[in-house]
């Protein structure tokens, strides 16, 4: 679900070539270019290339070599960097803004598509559902977002229990550092180890996901599939390319990234069974919500905290300081809570039952963000309750 911050563009066409960017907040310094020449540094993730992510998305979908110039100023409320996915608000944000001063139409689940293939401009190799729930969010339901086509189902929140969202205050840049693309190279590779233990044709086969559409079998059957296939001893660069009968050189150019060459294990069963298990909680988050029984919120705060054991033992993707929150949240009153967003920093998801809610509020307020003599300082944007909200839209000025 969408949370209700946001990322706000107000925009100004030009008759020039020259696009111009601006923010609000003094961290982020202005920046200009020539519209015809947009260049992406993917080593520095600096925040005006998040916007040319988006900006570039839509000039290439269009095949557009000659783009009009414009001003822009970007505002965001969004904490950045901590899971909430404020660098999809702004590759989204900056796609609308650019597709809108060109006069053109797109889908929502067009617009979507676009801006998660250019979001992978600033070197993470993402999956879409940040830029899906940013275009296809609607206020009051949740939504499960899937691929292959991309579609997006309504999910009726359980009415007793709200969300709360609680920022551990790491940051952490998915761009600037290899953690999230370890994983996304780790998945690829259990999924062509799985292929070929299957007798699948595995060179094509990208996604986890992809062997077991191939298969056309449950989550669960891929549990056991991983279990007879994948060992829990993590693999070396050598073993893998035994297994799939290629040599390191193949290994390095056609299956890793830029930025993964040089990562001396992988943990291939461990990523497997997180991500079909994860799917499979997903699957019984949204049957739980559909089926109404009388101790739903308890159920799904159940799948929460087994979601949350998963991302930091077999994903390895939390770290200390979310591990402490998330048992401050338990412990304050929460029926589940896990880290959301991509992990190793930023915010954590917890199910509070309506009647708990100001008390929980209080109560981790001080026992997590008064510690240390106040050293974290919490902002407004740290612990707060959230109701699914809407996704982009347009505002025009006559
Ligand atoms: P997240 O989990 O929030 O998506 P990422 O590491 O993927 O975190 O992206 C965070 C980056 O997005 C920031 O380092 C910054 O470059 C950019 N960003 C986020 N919010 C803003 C903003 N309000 N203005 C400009 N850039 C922003
Ligand atoms: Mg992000």
């Amino acid at each position: 679900m969408a949370v209700e911050q946001d990322m706000l563009i107000a925009v100004e066409p030009v008759k020039t070539h020259t696009l111009q960017l601006a923010n609000t907040n003094p961290l982020y310094p202005d920046f200009r270019t020539s519209a015809n020449s947009i260049q992406i540094d993917n080593t520095k993730p600096l925040w005006h290339n998040y916007f040319l992510c988006g900006f570039k998305g839509i000039q290439e979908h269009f095949g557009l070599s000659n783009l009009t110039g414009m001003n822009c100023l970007v505002d965001g409320t969004i904490p950045p960097s901590s899971g909430l996915s404020s660098s999809s608000a702004l590759v989204c944000c900056a796609g609308l803004v650019t597709l809108t001063v060109l006069g053109m139409k797109l889908s929502k689940v067009e617009l979507a598509e676009i801006c998660a293939r250019s979001e992978r401009y600033i070197g993470t190799e993402g999956g879409g559902m940040d830029q899906s729930i940013s275009f296809l969010a609607e206020e009051g339901t949740a939504k499960l977002i899937e691929f292959s086509p991309l579609r997006a189902t309504d999910v009726k929140l359980p009415s007793g229990a709200v969300f709360v969202i609680a920022n551990s205050c790491v940051e952490m840049n998915k761009a600037a550092t290899a953690h999230f693309n370890i994983r996304v190279v780790e998945c690829r590779l259990a999924a062509k180890l799985l292929a070929k233990y299957k007798n699948l044709q595995w060179d094509k086969i990208l996604k986890l996901e992809e062997v077991q559409s191939k298969l056309g079998v449950s989550l669960e059957e891929m549990l056991l599939v991983t279990e007879d296939a994948l060992h829990s001893k993590p693999y070396s660069p050598e073993e893998i390319c035994r297994c799939l009968e290629i040599n390191l050189e193949e290994l390095r150019t056609q299956i890793l990234s830029p930025n993964t060459q040089d990562v001396p294990i992988f943990k291939l069963y461990q990523r497997a069974k997180h991500v079909y298990s994860e799917a499979a909680r997903v699957l019984q988050f949204k049957k739980i919500c559909e089926e109404s029984p009388d101790n739903m919120v308890q159920l799904l705060g159940d799948l929460m905290n087994q979601s949350h054991t998963s991302c930091r033992d077999l994903y390895e993707c939390s770290c200390p300081e979310l591990d402490q929150l998330v048992d401050i949240c338990r412990k304050f009153g929460a029926q589940g809570s896990r880290l959301t967003g991509a992990g190793w920093g930023g915010c954590t998801v917890s199910i509070v039952p309506a009647e708990k809610l100001s008390s929980f509020l209080a109560n981790v307020h001080e026992a997590y963000y008064q510690k240390n003599d106040g050293s974290l300082a919490p902002q407004k944007q740290s612990l707060f309750a959230t109701k699914p909200g809407g996704g982009a839209l347009v505002f025009l000025e006559a």
